[in-house]
């Protein structure tokens, strides 16, 4: 297991407080990593700063190259890195193999392709005499800090756009899941030039924040809390750093009369509790017609009841625990306070399971209104709340009545009532009789206080590249 932070061309340990590396599975620690000293984090930035005057000037023909070399390893030990990031997250490890690896290396090979078709306005003599032209040039040295639901694959979506786009990183994964990226820091040793990504390791309030503090670090890019999007801009103001930022969500799921009902329990039980819920853009927040409102619920509720987790066999496993002891106690309450309530009921899970690991039961609750908690707040955890409507706008005006604008989904057979609705929600993205589903060609990032980076897509290129303006004096 690499244990090593990659500075420049060196690897090292981090000289200060040492975290527990868990196994979500059990409780049990894997590893226990020391993080980065403040020195250690002036020396990665030095080293992506150094790196960026040479890397800067590539084509992005030769950008391309390193992409696909980089793509071409990963899928060569996703075995390896399948296994690391099960052992971290307790993932299913098929989920991981089957369904992670083939889109983070899909990632890679998208941007390889994308950086060599950027596009611009035409260049002409806008001003007679002058012959102005577009340019996108990188930014210069980013500080990359992700989330521990999906690491690997968010590292893929900061550092692909990223070095694509000509920059230099510092990359800090989440203190409770820096396996794969350690692991990654030593195969993109052997691809990249000295200093064009770097790992370092460490707390948000440490290392993460010596980072969006750093003077020599033109943008932040995050994937995190609203609270902690908050600080890197408040952080950012200082040098106006370009931000980027992704931030949560609380997806709506609006399900009218004429859905097939089928489909969208089938589709809720996967995408309200894949990756047992931790996941921005999970079907957590239903909203159903009142008509197939009891059947929907009760349908829903013993689909929810037969996902298989907690299993000794993995391969039986469909989803995994919390990350956490916190996260499992924090879902816990939240369930536990909206039991509180009479006019909800949970009609499936609402406990925790087993006496190790973090394991949650998939929870239904249903009978929610639109000012409950659990309605309106972040859960981040296999637990789907259903709220009955009787008017469409009313359930398009609560689906929008939220601070967050990640995703949702509109289920029905009428593709132009489909289309409408999409047209009203307010939300970076709108899946109609589907959800949860991402492609690397398209964006995915949010409206309101869920962020505006725009990862995946050309979209995230253009964000990780600034516009210049070039003009010529004929003379
Ligand atoms: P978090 O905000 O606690 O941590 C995210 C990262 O930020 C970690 O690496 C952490 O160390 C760092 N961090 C924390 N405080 C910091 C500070 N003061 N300065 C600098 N860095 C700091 O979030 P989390 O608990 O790791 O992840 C879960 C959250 O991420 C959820 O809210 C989830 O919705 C969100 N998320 C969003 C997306 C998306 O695409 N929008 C994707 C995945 C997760």
């Amino acid at each position: 297991m690499d244990t090593q932070m990659l500075i420049g061309s060196r690897f090292e340990k981090g000289t200060e407080t040492e975290e527990h590396i868990l196994n979500p599975k059990t409780g049990e620690t894997v590893t226990d990593l020391p993080e980065a000293s403040l020195s250690q984090v002036d020396a990665a930035v030095d080293a992506a700063e150094k790196a960026f005057k040479s890397w800067s000037q590539t084509t992005p023909g030769e950008r391309s190259g390193y992409l696909l070399k980089i793509a071409d390893a990963i899928e060569k030990d996703a075995a390896g890195f399948a296994a690391l990031e099960a052992l971290n997250c307790g993932k299913p490890i098929k989920s991981v193999l089957n369904d992670e690896i083939p889109a983070i290396v899909d990632c890679y090979r998208f941007f390889a392709g994308a950086v060599r078709n950027l596009h611009a306005p035409a260049a002409g003599e806008y001003l007679p005499g002058h012959t102005s032209m577009i340019r996108r040039d990188p930014i210069g040295v980013v500080g990359s800090i992700a989330p521990w639901n999906y690491p690997l694959m968010m590292m893929a979506w900061k550092l692909a756009p990223a070095i694509a786009g000509g920059n230099t990183v510092v990359f800090k994964p989440s203190e409770q899941t820096p396996l794969t990226a350690l692991k990654m820091a030593r195969l993109l040793s052997k691809i990249l030039p000295e200093g064009v990504v770097n790992v370092i390791l460490g707390r948000g309030e440490s290392v993460g924040n010596a980072l969006i503090n750093h003077a020599k670090i033109g943008m932040i890019s995050i994937t995190g809390d609203i609270a902690t999007g908050k600080k890197v801009l408040q952080a950012a103001a200082k040098t106006v750093k370009r931000t980027h930022l992704e931030l949560g969500g609380k997806a709506p799921v609006i399900v009218f009369d004429d859905a097939d009902i089928d489909a969208v329990v089938s589709g809720i039980r996967t995408f309200g509790y894949y990756n047992a819920g931790q996941d921005c853009t999970a079907a957590c927040r239903i909203y159903a017609d009142a008509r197939v409102y009891d059947n929907f619920v009760a349908d829903l509720s013993s689909a929810v009841a037969s996902i298989r987790f907690n299993h000794a066999d993995d391969t039986e496993n469909e989803i995994g625990p919390l990350i956490s002891r916190r996260q499992r106690d924090r879902v816990e309450s939240f369930v536990a306070r909206a039991s509180e309530h009479k006019h909800m009921e949970i009609t499936t899970g609402g406990k925790i399971s087993g006496d190790k690991g973090f394991f949650f039961t998939p929870t239904v609750i249903a009978g929610a209104l639109q000012d409950d908690e659990i309605v309106r707040r972040e859960v981040f955890g296999p637990v789907v709340s259903v709220t009955r409507f009787s008017d469409a706008d009313d359930a398009v005006a609560w689906a929008n009545d939220s601070d967050y604008g990640l995703a949702s989904s509109v289920w029905t057979k009428d593709i132009g009532l489909g289309m409408k609705t999409a047209a009203r929600l307010q939300y970076g993205c709108t899946w109609i009789n589907t959800h949860f589903m991402l492609v690397n060609e398209m964006p995915h990032g949010g409206l309101k206080q869920s962020g505006y980076g725009k990862d995946m897509s050309t979209y995230a290129l253009e964000d990780y590249t600034a516009v210049r303006h070039v003009m010529i004096n004929h003379g």
